[in-house]
């Protein structure tokens, strides 16, 4: 594996994404190393002890914080202890949701789903119990076996995704979840982590995938992107990442999601397609599938996202 410089462009995105001010923990973080080192990365923050991460009235409570959206996502973080552990059956891109090392998100796209169970604020929640989430993931992928039939998901190996309630290329900004996670899936035999990401950080350029994570990157013309995706990296540096983190070990695949329908939309989705098939190199290519996904309709989210 070669090492890449990629520390200014790192500190660059984090310091747009994320200026902690203030972080609400519950104390059963400070029995973690990993809650210890982000805490001491955050040393000027206030630390706000609250009973649980799940429920924390100044945030999720408060219908004004709705008016203060992004700057919640900028300034809070939530550390917590993941009590339940479970895999979920899925069928689509992953065969199984891990449980969450991390929930809510930095960014503010406005058709987010991730924020329909966190009430009137969305910040990222980090769990610092990483080591018993890797561990239950081993025991998990162990008693599945070998996957004896391909399916669409993966035609060899069972897929977990890591980035369902959260997207693992912000989180990454905050701790080495991420990092233990991908460490993680390139020593078991028959599982392979996945997540979606609007964001390219190129630390994770530097861990070592060996072709068992699978990053989907999103994607939709840049025109509405413009609107829509709030607070993440341009349609542009996602696809030209993609060849990078190809030759950093990671499979990468796209995500044309959510469509979204304007007038001229066909003709920006061919701008796109050209715009990937001129970049692209052909090692990329090679391994390149992809999905589309339209909107899942929640009203009620519906509603709040339009505040
Ligand atoms: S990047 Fe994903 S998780 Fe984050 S705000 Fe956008 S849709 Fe939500």
């Amino acid at each position: 594996m070669t090492l890449v410089d990629t520390a200014s462009t790192t500190t660059s995105t984090a310091s747009r994404l994320l200026q902690i001010q203030q972080i609400y923990y519950e104390p059963a973080i400070l029995d973690y190393q990993r809650g210890k080192e982000i805490l001491a990365k955050y040393p000027d923050a206030e630390l706000i002890e609250v009973e649980s991460h799940w429920k924390i009235p100044e945030l999720n409570g408060d219908e004004t914080a709705v008016s203060k959206w992004s700057k919640v996502k900028r300034t809070v973080l939530v550390l917590g202890v993941k009590k339940s552990l479970r895999a979920t059956p899925n069928s689509r891109s992953s065969n199984f949701i891990a449980p969450s090392h991390a929930n809510g998100c930095t960014m503010a796209c406005v058709y987010c789903y991730v924020a329909r169970r966190k009430g009137y604020a969305n910040p990222i929640t980090t769990f610092v119990n990483i080591e018993r989430i890797c561990k239950y993931l081993e025991r998990h992928a162990a008693k599945q076996g070998m996957k004896l039939e391909p399916d669409q998901v993966d035609p060899k190996d069972w897929v977990y995704d890591i980035g369902c309630n959260n997207d693992c290329s912000a989180d990454a900004l905050i701790s080495d979840n991420v990092q233990d996670l991908v460490t993680l899936f390139a020593t078991i035999p028959n599982a392979k982590a996945s997540f979606a990401t609007k964001l390219v950080n190129r630390d994770l350029l530097n861990y070592d995938p060996q072709g068992k994570t699978r990053i989907r990157f999103s994607l939709m013309p840049e025109n509405i992107a413009q609107t829509v995706d709030i607070r993440t990296s341009s349609i542009s540096d996602r696809i030209n990442a993609v060849n990078d983190f190809v030759e950093a070990g990671y499979e990468v695949h796209l995500n044309f999601s959510p469509v979204v329908y304007y007038q001229g939309w066909s003709a920006d989705y061919q701008q796109l397609f050209q715009q990937i098939d001129d970049t692209l190199s052909p090692q990329a290519k090679q391994q390149l599938q992809a999905e589309i996904i339209f909107l899942t309709h929640n009203e009620s989210l519906h509603e709040r996202n339009l505040q």
